[in-house]
């Protein structure tokens, strides 16, 4: 939720008047979380490596301290904005404007690729204050001397995990290496971090302020087990499970939609309540149902894929993988929890002998143990 906020505001950051007017305008009364941590930091000049999910604001965070520092005065980009699609690229440059439309003399430019070269260049000849463009384009121009970066001392990667990918990291490097003035500030905005980011951070970043504002899941606190079995042993196991067990409240995981409804009715025949939740229904219904279970209205929820973080349900003791997931991050998704709730849990998968390669690498992919199913499990553990 962007609009959430520890209580700073916008004019505690000191920004110029014209600049808050266009903030204000926007309809942003209060920092963002990531604009909260990042604002501050950025406007005093440091490389910044920020993590935050889509959505955020992540945009403001870097726009408004850019704007902030602008020299308007050179006529030469002070800032630019790397991008990794031509549509970004003007989307970005459509936000810069507004928040700068009080800013006399502020001048946005987009250079991307897919479009005239020749039209590009010849824009170059007027001032430009803050640059918006994809990577490939901006190197030309600047490897031609149309663009000039001399006095380029901030730069940033929006979305900077697509940018770091091997067919742009390349063209990145040259431009900050061959182009960019040495004093300059590098910050990097993504939701995710691959290896690549990593190195390029390595590279090229001094002593940056991380910022990590992903709710990341963990199998922290969560005992794992699995039970192996024939496919046609799968309901039996269930009933046991549930008589031994001391459930609060269950959520139980088929791999499709016919299965979930199946599932749900052999639940219900043995005697337990039980509802369901997949991807066919209407989002009013899943929603209903969704959050009559929050509220506790029915024991067991048997469901798809569909709702990933949704499972942080404090009451909810057992996730049973009645059908083991193909991939780590879907038995994460189902199994893990968000780092900030510490409450234990217990998750037990239903194994058959063609799951079995599965197991072991989604055990290695997320560098967890899943144990056999002990005859007793402790109650202290859930
Ligand atoms: P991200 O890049 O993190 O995916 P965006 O920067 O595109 O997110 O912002 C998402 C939406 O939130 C946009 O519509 C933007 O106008 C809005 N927004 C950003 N910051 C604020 C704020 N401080 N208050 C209210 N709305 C905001
Ligand atoms: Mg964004």
């Amino acid at each position: 939720d962007v609009t959430a906020t520890k209580g700073n505001e916008f004019e505690d950051y000191y920004l110029k008047r014209d600049l808050l007017m266009g903030i204000y305008e926007m309809g942003f009364e209060h920092p963002s979380p990531i604009q909260e941590a990042a604002i501050p930091v950025s406007l005093a000049g440091r490389d910044i490596l920020a993590r935050a999910k889509n959505g955020t604001g992540k945009t403001g965070a870097y726009l408004i301290p850019i704007l902030e520092r602008a020299d308007l005065k050179q006529n030469i980009a002070s800032a630019l904005i790397l991008v990794p699609t031509r549509e970004l690229a003007l989307q970005t440059a459509q936000v810069c404007k507004k928040l700068g439309r009080h800013i006399e003399g502020l001048a946005v430019m987009v250079s991307t690729g897919g479009t005239s070269l020749k039209d590009d260049i010849m824009r170059f000849y007027q001032p430009v204050h803050v640059l918006v463009a994809t990577p490939g384009r901006v190197l030309d121009m600047a490897d031609k001397g149309v663009c000039k970066l001399s006095k380029c001392g901030m730069l940033i990667m929006d979305e900077a995990d697509k940018l770091l990918a091997p067919e742009f990291t390349q063209v990145v490097e040259q431009i900050i290496g061959k182009h960019m003035p040495r004093d300059r500030q590098i910050s990097l905005f993504s939701a995710t971090f691959p290896v690549a980011v990593k190195g390029f951070r390595d590279r090229w970043l001094r002593k940056p302020h991380e910022i990590n504002l992903m709710d990341e899941l963990t199998l922290r606190g969560i005992t794992q087990f699995y039970a192996f079995m024939e496919e046609s042993k799968k309901v039996h196991c269930l009933n046991t499970l549930f008589s031994k067990l001391q459930i609060n409240q269950s959520i139980i995981f088929c791999n499709s939609v016919n299965r979930v409804e199946l599932l749900a009715r052999k639940i219900t025949e043995l005697g337990y309540s039980c509802f369901y939740i997949h991807a066919k229904m209407p989002q009013e219904q899943r929603n209903r149902v969704f959050h009559d279970f929050r509220s506790g209205a029915c024991r067991n929820l048997v469901s798809s894929d569909l709702f990933t973080r949704g499972i942080d349900i404090q009451a909810v003791n057992v996730v049973i993988n009645f059908d083991f997931p193909r991939s780590s991050e879907t038995y994460l998704h189902r199994v893990g929890r968000s780092g900030r709730f510490g409450h234990r849990g217990l998750a037990i998968s239903l194994i058959t002998y063609e799951d079995r390669h599965n197991l072991y690498r989604i055990e290695q992919e997320l560098g967890t143990e899943i144990s056999p199913i002990p005859p007793l499990v402790d109650k202290s553990l859930y």
